[in-house]
Parts: C-alpha cells; structure tokens; sequence
C-alpha cells in the first residue's frame, strides 16, 4: 500500500526547466517541498525549489539518494532513460509510471501503442537504415517527414523527404540514427488536449486548444480550439482512451492535427489525428495558469499525490498564451503595463535565439473575440 502523501511532503522532480520551476512554484502553493535533479547547475527550477541535486541522469548513487530524500517522484521531460526510472521505481514511485515514459520517448512505439487502441496517427513506416527508407519512400510517397525516432523535439531531428530528394543523404542528415518515415497530414489546424487522471482513475481534462507554431517552436496556443462539438469531444475522448490504457497518473499532454473533408452528403467534418504525446504537462497548457479554476501544474501535483482532482472550468471567453521565445523577452515592460496580461518569466540568464524565455497569457472577453478577424 503506498503511502499518503500530504502537505509537507517532497515530490522530487527530474529535469531543472521551466516546466519544472512552475511545477515547483505550484507544488509550494499546496505546502509541498520540491527537490530538483538535474545535471545543469544553471536550471532555473532551483531558484524556486527547497533541494537540488546536480549529478547525470545515469548517477545511480546520486539517483538513490534523491529518490530516499522524497516521497514521490515525477519529471518535466520525457526523455529520462529507462534505466534512471527503473533505479527510482524501485525505491520510490514514479509517477506518471514507466511505461508511459517508454511510450512517448519513442516515435515508432508511441505509434504502435495508438494504433493498437485504434486511434488515428499519420501513416508511418520504421526506417533503421537507408535501405529501408526507399522501402518507406515507395509505400508513403514524396512528400513526406523523416524522424528520428527519440531525442526530437521542437521540429528537430526531422526532416522532409522531398521529389528529387537523395535518400542516403536525408538519412544521413539525422545522424543515421533509427528513424520513422511519416506521411504528410494535410490537417486545417493543429490542437492539443492536456488531461489528467489521478490514482483513483478520475479524469479531467481542460478545453481542447488550438497551437500555432513559428519555425517549429509553439507560439500561440488559443482556448477553446475553434473546432466542431463533435471534433474536440472526439479530442477529449482520445486523450482519456490513452490515458486509461497507459494507467496513466499526473497530467498529459496530447498533440493532435485537425483535417477536414466533406462526408456523403457533402457536410465538412472534421478529424482527429494524434500526432504526439507528452507524459508531463506541456507548454499547450501554460494558458491554464491564468485561465482555468486549476492550472495544469497544480493539477499535475494533486494527481501524483493522489489528491482530488481541481476543476478545468475556464475563466473568460477566450484565453490566450505566447511564449516568449528569444530577445521577445525583452518586452516585458511594455506586457506588464497591459492591465489584461499576465507576465511569466522562467528566470533564465541568456535569451538565446529560440529559447523560451517566459510566456504572457491574457483572459479576452467575448466581446473582443466576436470581432472580425484581422479587426
Ligand atoms: P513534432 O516534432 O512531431 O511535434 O512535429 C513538429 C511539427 O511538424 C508539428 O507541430 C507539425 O506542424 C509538423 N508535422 C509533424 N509531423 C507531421 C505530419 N506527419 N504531417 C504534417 N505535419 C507534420
């Protein structure tokens, strides 16, 4: 029987990020201590965190000791090896479990997982050599996206394979490396779903939004989505079929493409199809800070302890979040004189050309969103 974990306990966090900091930030409001682990003496979650721990992922003693020092442990990214997880589970639990960790830090067997529950993804084909991807090639078609398949984030480790293309050399590019062929979506939109469940099984999940990205890098995220009923409760419906299937605990995120195409009576529906997961709460979420009755790090935290789930209601017609990627950061006067924005910074020292630096999110009344567009 685990233990109850209430206020006053440590939630051990793996990862120093901004995702991190805010988990912390959240955890702090709810009487919890924090204990941070990560090899970057520089994360900005150690400002806000009671402990920290500096060592590799890979520092079995370091792991053991962090793990003895909390009563439960999560992470803000998903690409924590499985042996790491494996040394804390047997101390500690880990929550969200392994399982969805080994699930979503793979591309090919994140797709086999949805395909195995029926749910939609692009059609994809292994690729693990240059032979194999002419193979890929000749069953998906030009265009279409090669992709590593760990370690990709933000567009990187991906890359298209055009008409004219020398497939040795796109091969080549993403380091040789396992990979999945995919075919290209010709999705409308593109939407996320971030959820949670708690260890009793309850399951929330805030209004479907829409993401915008700038040069592969999130930049808007609107809620709710501008989608069908029918699409973003189908939206909905998919995140908690694989949330349940991975006995899934804490929040998670589900990327998604929206297509349209007309039925047989000639009506526009709209589809779902799942591009990727992420077992932690995710930047498509950060509106839920400002914008719902629970923000998704508080969320996060009363899942893993096992605590009643908050409310997802939304606050105001509409809410929207930038990031602040770069020298955007440099705004921050002028976005704290705007009575309607809310300013978060991640504290990191160097604005690096696409690093996200902060995010500012604003509640629109429904009299501002029922303007025209571009109005
Ligand atoms: P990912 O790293 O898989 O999230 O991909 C980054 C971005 O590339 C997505 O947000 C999409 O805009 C685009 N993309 C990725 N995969 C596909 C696909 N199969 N079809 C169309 N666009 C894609």
């Amino acid at each position: 029987m685990a233990q109850e974990i209430a206020p006053g306990a440590t939630i051990g966090i793996l990862g120093g990020g901004q995702l991190g900091r805010m988990l912390a930030i959240a955890a702090a409001q709810l009487g919890l201590k924090t204990h941070i682990y990560s090899p970057d003496p520089d994360s900005p979650a150690f400002d806000v965190a009671a402990a920290r721990t500096v060592a590799a992922y890979e520092d079995e003693a370091a792991l053991a000791a962090f793990a003895g020092s909390v009563d439960v442990v999560t992470y803000e990214f998903e690409n924590v090896p499985a042996r790491t997880a494996e040394v804390l589970a047997a101390i500690r639990p880990v929550r969200p479990n392994p399982r969805a960790l080994a699930t979503s830090q793979d591309r090919l067997i994140e797709k086999q997982f949805l395909s195995s529950l029926g749910i939609a993804t692009a059609p994809f084909a292994q690729v693990d050599d240059a032979g194999a991807l002419a193979r890929a090639v000749g069953q998906l078609g030009r265009p279409s996206i090669l992709k590593t398949r760990r370690f990709g984030y933000d567009g990187k480790g991906q890359t298209i394979v055009r008409e004219g293309s020398d497939l040795a050399v796109s091969f080549r590019s993403l380091g040789g490396v396992e990979a999945i062929l995919e075919g290209v979506v010709p999705f409308v939109k593109e939407v996320s779903v971030v959820a949670a469940r708690g260890l009793d099984g309850a399951f929330t999940a805030y209004d479907v939004c829409e993401n915008q990205h700038d040069h592969h890098i999130l930049s808007v995220t609107r809620a709710p989505a501008q989608v069908t009923p029918e699409a973003a409760q189908t939206a909905v419906g998919i995140a908690r079929h694989i949330a349940e299937a991975l006995d899934y605990e804490g929040v998670i995120g589900v990327e998604m493409f929206v297509t349209e195409a007309p039925d047989r009576t000639g009506v526009l529906r709209q589809s779902i199809i799942v591009n990727e997961l992420a077992p932690r709460v995710h930047n498509s979420g950060h509106w839920t800070q400002d914008g719902a009755a629970t923000s998704q790090f508080e969320q996060h935290v009363r899942a893993i302890c096992g605590w009643p789930l908050g409310s997802t209601k939304r606050r105001g017609a509409m809410v929207e979040m930038r990031n602040l990627i770069g020298d955007e950061v440099n705004a921050w006067r002028d976005i704290l004189r705007d009575p309607d924005a809310h300013l978060h910074l991640y504290g990191k020292a160097e604005a690096r050309p696409g690093r996200k630096m902060g995010h500012v999110t604003r509640l629109i009344a429904a009299a501002e969103t029922e303007k025209p567009k571009g109005g």
